[in-house]
C-alpha cells in the first residue's frame, strides 16, 4: 500500500545517496559500526549502482566544531577506516579547514536503485502494488488484519484480510502505527531541503565538513549531480512531535501530520535556502571552483528522539503485536535494510 501515485517521491530519492562508511558519526560509534557492517553486502548486491571512482573528502572546520581534527583521526583509527591527512590540496580553502581527509566512501544513485526494485517487484507475481491508496480502517477479526482501504483516485473501497503487517512509511510511521491501535515511536521531523548543483571542477570530488552546523557536497549516485546539504540550511521546520506537525500544514489542508503530502509541488513548501547553502560551502573551496545550482528537492526527514544529541541513525525494528503479527520499521540509513532480516 502507497499513499502517493508512484513509489519512491519520499526520503528513499530525497537524501545525499552517502553510503555511510561510519565517518559521518564520529559522536555514535554503533552507527559507525553499523554502517560498516551492512556496506560490503549493500555495495555488492548494487555495484551496477554506486559511484566508487570518485575523491571522498572529509574535512574539520576550524570554528565551531564539535569533533577536532585529532579526536576525528582517533575515531577513524577506532573504527579501522582510511583517513589520510592531505595537506596543500589547490580546490580547497585551508583557512576555513583544520584539517583535510582523503577517505574512502562511495555514493549510490537512489533514482537507479527505485527503479530496480520496481522492476524486481513488476516480476513477482505475489507481489501487488495499491499506490494512490489509503488505509482507512483496521479491525482485527480471528487471527487476522481486516484493512479497509480507498483508491484515493476513484475513492474505491476494498477491504482485504492480511495475517502480518510491516509498517515501512517513515515519516508516518507513527500515524500507521496508532491506525493498527499499537505504540508511538519517539520521533521528532525536520522540512528538509537537498540542492543539487553541477561543478566543473568537483566533478569526481566530494566532501563532507565535520562535525556541527557544516554542509556536505557529493556525487548524487551516477547522475552528474552533485547533492547538497547543510545542517544549518537543510532544515527548514522542525517538528518534535511523534506525528510531522508543521504550520505550513494550515495552508494545504491535503497535507495533514496523519497523512503528509508530497512536499514537492506542494504550495506552502518554504522558499529554497540554496543561495546560503551555496554560500556555506563555498568557503571551504578555492576560487577556482564553480557552482551551479540546478534544483531542489524536499522531503520530511524523521529522526529517533534518542540520537538527538549522538547524531546517531540507527534502523529500529520492532514486533509489536503477534497473530495477527505487525512489525514496525523505522529506517534510519538505506544501507541498513538488512537489518530487517533479524526480525523477518
Ligand atoms: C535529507 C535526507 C538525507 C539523507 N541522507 C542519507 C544518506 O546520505 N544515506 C543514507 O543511507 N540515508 C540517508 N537518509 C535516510 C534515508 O533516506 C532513509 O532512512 C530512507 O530513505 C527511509 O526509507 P523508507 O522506505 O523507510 O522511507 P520513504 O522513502 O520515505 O518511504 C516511505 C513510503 O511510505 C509512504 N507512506 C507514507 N504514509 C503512508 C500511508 N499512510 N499509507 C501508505 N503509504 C504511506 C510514503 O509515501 C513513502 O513512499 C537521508 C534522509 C533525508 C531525509
Amino acid at each position: 500500500m502507497e499513499k502517493e501515485r508512484e513509489l519512491f517521491k519520499k526520503a528513499s530519492i530525497v537524501n545525499q545517496a552517502r553510503l555511510h562508511s561510519g565517518y559521518h558519526y564520529p559522536r555514535s560509534v554503533a552507527t559507525a559500526l553499523m554502517s560498516d557492517d551492512n556496506k560490503a553486502r549493500f555495495t555488492e548486491e548494487h555495484r551496477p549502482f554506486i559511484l566508487f571512482d570518485f575523491e571522498k573528502y572529509y574535512a574539520i572546520d576550524r570554528y565551531g566544531s564539535l569533533t577536532d581534527a585529532a579526536q576525528f583521526e582517533r575515531f577513524c583509527e577506532f573504527i579501522g577506516i582510511r583517513c589520510e591527512r592531505v595537506d596543500g590540496h589547490p580546490l580547497f580553502n585551508y583557512e576555513r579547514l583544520e584539517a583535510l581527509y582523503l577517505t574512502t566512501e562511495y555514493t549510490f544513485d537512489p533514482v537507479l536503485i527505485g527503479e530496480y526494485y520496481k522492476e524486481k517487484i513488476a516480476k513477482q507475481s505475489s507481489i501487488e502494488i495499491h499506490p494512490f491508496t489509503q488505509i482507512k480502517k483496521v479491525e482485527t477479526v480471528g487471527g487476522s488484519w481486516q484493512v479497509e482501504l480507498q483508491n484515493l483516485e476513484n475513492e474505491a473501497i476494498e477491504t482485504i484480510a492480511a495475517k502480518s503487517v510491516i509498517n515501512a512509511t517513515y515519516a508516518a510511521s507513527n500515524a500507521l502505527n496508532r491506525l493498527f491501535g499499537m505504540p508511538d515511536i519517539d520521533l521528532m521531523h525536520e522540512i528538509s531541503e537537498m540542492a543539487f548543483v553541477t561543478s566543473p571542477q568537483l566533478k569526481n570530488i566530494g566532501l563532507t565538513v565535520m562535525d556541527g552546523q557544516f554542509g556536505s557536497l557529493m556525487p548524487y549516485g551516477l547522475s552528474g549531480l552533485l547533492s547538497l546539504s547543510s545542517v544549518a540550511y537543510t532544515h527548514h521546520k522542525v517538528s518534535y512531535d511523534n506525528l510531522p506537525t508543521f504550520d505550513c500544514q494550515q495552508r494545504n489542508l491535503l497535507c495533514r501530520p496523519d497523512f503528509t503530502a508530497d512536499c514537492n509541488g506542494c504550495p506552502a513548501a518554504p522558499p529554497s535556502n540554496y543561495r546560503k547553502m551555496l554560500g556555506q560551502i563555498r568557503q571551504y573551496f578555492s576560487e577556482k571552483v564553480e557552482l551551479d545550482y540546478q534544483h531542489s528537492l524536499f522531503t520530511i526527514k524523521s529522526k529517533l528522539k534518542a540520537n538527538f544529541i549522538d547524531d546517531g541513525r540507527p534502523t529500529e525494528i520492532s514486533c509489536l503485536h503477534r497473530n495477527p503479527d505487525f512489525y514496525c520499521i523505522f529506517a534510519g540509513k538505506i544501507n541498513s535494510i538488512y537489518e530487517i532480516e533479524k526480525m523477518l
